[in-house]
């Protein structure tokens, strides 16, 4: 998903929608109002449902609207990662495993330094650090 095309979208649709639950919410009341002056019960109870369905559609518009700012942030978080030479990128000086961020989007801090066995046998060794998810040593 392209996420520039996401929050380009948000601003352009969100307000309208906002206005248009608003406008479909005072026309749902007017159409309630005459329901009940005419006293159909079959009229009263589709009104009932469309107000149902209304609530629904609004539930899931702010729902919607929540995802979009989780994709935000993904957006924001994308534009200030630096890929340090090792590989890992940092949070405030702390070393965070790139690959479970492109991966899964999960915000992983790497573990402690570790010593990784670099020649054979185990005879030399090297200090980096190692993710706790995906198991990725730095
Ligand atoms: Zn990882």
């Amino acid at each position: 998903m392209n996420l520039h095309i996401v929050t380009r979208c948000d601003i352009i649709t969100q307000g309208a929608i906002m206005s248009i639950l608003k406008d479909a919410y005072d026309v749902l009341k007017d159409i309630k109002n005459l329901a009940e002056k005419v006293k159909s019960k079959p009229v009263i109870d589709k009104v009932l449902e469309l107000q149902s369905m209304f609530f629904e559609i609004r539930e899931e518009n702010e729902s919607l609207k929540k995802e979009i700012e989780k994709y935000k942030n993904i957006d924001e978080v994308n534009k200030n990662i630096k890929i340090t030479e090792d590989g890992y990128y940092e949070v405030e000086g702390v070393p965070h495993c790139i690959t479970c961020w492109q991966k899964d989007r999960k915000v992983i801090s790497l573990q402690k330094p570790v010593l990784f066995g670099a020649g054979i046998g185990g005879m030399s060794f090297m200090e980096g650090y190692s993710c706790p998810v995906c198991k990725r040593e730095y």
